[in-house]
């Protein structure tokens, strides 16, 4: 037996039993005759003592220890003179009787504790020691608790986890597919599946009406701020539901959640919202409500003062940032040029101050005191608020005006990450037209249902028609960020077809590619509809940290590297040969 306890087991109520304890040497330290370790496991750090004055072989052997040294340590739990409160084994230490090196370790390129000092390049390089630490091990262990309710709720209410192949068949639609060479049939690819979309739509088509997975999801897309190329989701599909029977089980997932991973009670439904009013009162289709700052549209309202800029725009929108009125001539100056940035996209900023002694704006000369103030009550500025205006096209500056909402609440410290704001985003349109390419993409995928009361609409030919075609889909929303996605799918095969050829697919193409499914839905597919959660973002939002790669054992980078692994690779010509493969890359050609 190596161990009788863990590190971090042992109490005052131990106190006189003796133990073995196995581990990692975080420490070692000397006080007069007294060498202490501090002994650490996957479950806390349990302090050794040994007396030079008891047992001179045991404190040679201490002497030799290196940090991260593996031992065995026996004896007695006692009582510790200065107790230490932070750790919870902090009452006791191990006074030893015997010592033994299970393994020695070479000193680590940074120092494993809960603050290294290791930069973020080597700790992914050593990523089994930065694993050691303790913020990693909480954020594994969170995600591994979310894994467990997840599965616990879902089965409870009668799903069933299904694995669905990770070689599939590349198709089109969406992001950039990973591909797979197949040996065996020489020249052709399988795909890495992006979702398992399909799958779960034919698990549907063959009775299995409650399905989820818990799945590794593969996309090649140019790595924006923290995405990985492979990423978990939540996966799941029911039949012969409607929209609300979807969102009412998510929402009870989402709860469980919360109640039994994080201890927070949520008794009232989820706000709803629709994308539309999403644009308009956020200037985004996942609007953070931690905070209020609503965006107001006033195009009319302030139009007509010879003040070109307003009168011109498509869309005037303003939001009230609370308590700011004192803003001084530097901070506006400063706020204007950040809303000039390309991320934000505005031409310049109006603010309006409405102080006890008066209101000020930029635009005094078009706006009387009393026109301004008219605006202020029009949307529930008071003495005290600053107003902040965007003008412009209405898409692009609804955006910029979110943006900038987005940007006050961080500075007022509105959007404290331990208060969850939960919502669902609903009625989507359905199609999203694209200049550059002159056709109609899906917005959410090719599977999703039009509203049944647009159907007339999604059989016109007129772009103008097909673009207010809304889609039964729906996001589940946390603080800002999208953690679900799903949609009601088409289910007749009719109707599928006539997807296909919106989206601009000759009918020998859609076969090619969809036509299993097109197939499978003429053999009596059911109604059915679902969702999938991105599962390392929901962790890591539940931890209150903003990147999701502390919830990932072994992350890429952001360029799509495993710096660990040093993947991916060159492989030998002999392998790309039997793949029937050649590399066009400059230096293998
Ligand atoms: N497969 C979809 C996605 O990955 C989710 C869904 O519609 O269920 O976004």
């Amino acid at each position: 037996m190596y161990r009788s306890h863990t590190c971090g087991e042992l109490r005052l109520a131990n106190a006189g039993q003796t133990v073995t304890l196995a581990g990692w040497v975080q420490r070692v330290r000397k006080m007069g005759s007294l060498n202490f370790i501090d002994l650490r496991d996957r479950y806390g750090i349990t302090q050794l003592v040994a007396d030079e004055n008891e047992s001179k072989e045991i404190n040679e052997l201490v002497a030799s220890l290196g940090r991260e040294y593996v031992i065995q340590a026996t004896g007695v739990v006692t009582e510790r003179q200065s107790k230490n409160n932070k750790i919870d084994t902090g009452e006791i230490e191990i006074k030893l009787t015997e010592l033994k090196v299970l393994n020695k370790a070479v000193t680590p390129p940074f120092t494993i504790e809960e603050n290294t000092d290791g930069g973020e390049d080597i700790r992914a390089q050593y990523r089994y020691l930065d694993l050691r630490r303790a913020p990693l091990k909480r954020a594994l262990e969170l995600r591994h608790r979310m894994a467990h309710e997840v599965r616990n709720y879902l089965s409870n209410v009668g799903f069933m986890e299904i694995e669905t192949p990770y070689l599939i068949k590349s198709t089109p639609e969406g992001a950039r597919d990973f591909v797979v060479p197949s040996r065996m049939n020489p020249g052709e690819f399988y795909a890495l599946p992006q979702s398992p979309q399909t799958f779960k739509q034919l698990l549907m088509v063959a009775g299995y009406d409650r399905y989820f997975q818990i799945v590794r999801c593969f996309r090649d897309e140019d790595l924006r701020a923290d995405r990985q190329p492979e990423f978990t989701q939540i996966d799941c599909e029911m039949s012969f539901v409607e929209r609300e029977d979807v969102l009412n089980t998510f929402e009870g997932l989402a709860k469980a959640l919360f109640k039994n991973v994080l201890g927070k009670e949520f008794t009232e439904a989820f706000p709803r919202i629709s994308y539309k009013d999403a644009m308009e009162y956020y200037g985004s289709d996942k609007p953070d409500i931690r905070f209020g700052m609503k965006m107001n549209t006033i195009t009319d309202m302030v139009k007509g003062h010879n003040f070109a800029v307003l009168d011109d725009a498509e869309y005037v929108g303003a939001i009230v940032v609370p308590g700011c009125a004192g803003y001084t001539r530097k901070q506006l100056d400063e706020l204007t040029e950040w809303v000039k940035r390309p991320q934000v996209g505005a031409k310049g900023l109006i603010y309006i101050k409405y102080n006890a002694e008066g209101i000020k704006s930029s635009i005094d000369k078009f706006y009387s005191a009393d026109d301004l103030k008219a605006i202020c009550s029009a949307i529930g500025a008071a003495e005290g608020d600053l107003v902040l205006v965007l003008s412009g096209e209405k898409k692009k500056m609804q955006g910029a005006l979110g943006t900038l909402r987005l940007e006050m609440g961080n500075r007022l410290g509105l959007r404290d990450n331990s208060v969850f704001a939960p919502l669902w985003v609903c009625d989507f349109p359905l199609l999203e037209w694209d200049d550059e390419t002159q056709r109609f993409y899906a917005m959410h995928h090719p599977f999703t249902a039009p509203k049944p009361e647009d159907m007339e609409k999604f059989y016109s030919n007129k772009k103008e028609d097909l673009e207010q075609v809304n889609a039964n889909a729906y996001d589940f929303v946390l603080n800002g960020t999208e953690v679900g996605g799903g949609s009601i799918r088409i289910h007749d095969s009719k109707v599928q077809e006539r997807m296909f050829e919106v989206l601009g697919f000759s009918k020998e193409d859609a076969d090619y590619r969809f036509g299993f499914i097109i197939n499978a839905f003429k053999y009596g597919a059911p109604p059915h509809g679902g969702i999938a959660f991105g599962f390392d973002r929901f962790c890591s939002l539940f931890g209150g940290q903003e990147t999701i790669r502390d919830y990932i054992a072994f992350p890429k980078n952001n360029t799509g590297r495993d710096v660990m692994l040093d993947a991916p690779s060159r492989i030998d010509m002999a392998q790309m040969d039997e793949l029937f493969i050649k590399s066009t890359a400059p230096e293998q050609k």
